[in-house]
């Protein structure tokens, strides 16, 4: 809500150019964080057809920024806070984290309060690892997804404010127009876990798909690979076969979260797609 202030005191230069500047900015803008890396050690999970077998990958773990206007949504919230610096091996993954999110928003002039929505692709730890960082912003997040961090432990943690019931959330049950313009929009798409999300972000530029993690990287769209440890094959195929059609219909480009080389289709930040 205090961008435009944040900007201005970032900027330091009078305010005719300033709001010059501002009324020739475009309406949405997307920016790309560093929310950690993964190097998976047994790829095999990712398809429960035995595709990936004995197969390794560094994959990345990825947050973006939305502005739209004057009000802000986080998109996922990457690694825990506290792997800051540091790597940690474990269950097959080993997560590495360089910087929180909180410091990179600052070199763009934000505070953690001046985030109005986090919306989560779904519950998993590299998702929602430094969520509570950000209490003051309202949760979009999946029901049924939801229900689960209610009561599982790691996820109930890290979503402590919302499960608490003292910050605010809403509870998804299909498509959501986050700012109600028709800008922003969660996608449901269940498979992955039962209230998985991805979100299409309208840019002047054209249209963009977070993918949450319906694919996990590129060739899964061609392999139809479904890991293992999803919740519902055929939901996943479904969700997959719709993704899909809106990237086509609308000619979206598609970012896959977890593809170090799809995320680098997006400016590196701070500078911001548009
Ligand atoms: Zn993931």
């Amino acid at each position: 809500m205090k961008w435009v202030g944040a900007l201005s005191v970032l900027l330091s230069v009078p305010a005719g150019p300033i709001a010059a500047a501002e009324a020739a900015r475009p309406a949405v803008e997307l920016y790309r964080l560093d929310c950690g890396t993964i190097a998976v050690k047994n790829l095999g999970e990712f398809s429960d057809t035995y595709l990936y077998s004995g197969e390794t990958k560094t994959l990345v773990a990825s947050c973006y920024l939305i502005r739209n206007g004057e009000q802000l949504l986080l998109w996922d919230t990457g690694l825990d806070g506290d792997l800051a610096g540091t790597s940690k091996d474990s269950d097959g993954y080993v997560n590495s984290l360089k910087e929180r999110i909180v410091p990179q928003l600052s070199r763009i002039g934000l505070k953690p309060d001046d985030i109005d929505f986090i919306g989560l692709s779904h519950y998993h730890f590299d998702h929602i690892g430094q969520a509570a960082d950000f209490p003051e912003a309202t949760l979009l997040i999946g029901k049924k997804d939801f229900d689960v961090a209610k009561v599982w432990k790691p996820a109930q943690a890290r979503l402590a404010p919302w499960v608490s019931g003292r910050s605010k959330v809403r509870e998804l049950t299909g498509d959501s127009d986050v700012f109600g313009d028709g800008k922003v929009t969660v996608l449901s798409l269940p498979g992955h876990t039962e209230g998985h999300q991805a979100l299409l972000v309208r840019l002047a530029s054209g249209p963009v798909l977070l993918s949450g993690d319906q694919y996990h990287f590129a060739d899964q769209i061609k392999n139809r690979g479904v890991p293992a440890f999803n919740t519902d094959r055929a939901e996943t195929l479904a969700s997959m076969d719709r993704f899909d059609r809106i990237a086509e219909n609308l000619h979206a480009k598609i970012i896959i979260q977890h593809d170090p080389a799809d995320v680098a289709k997006l400016p590196i930040f701070p500078q911001a797609a548009r």
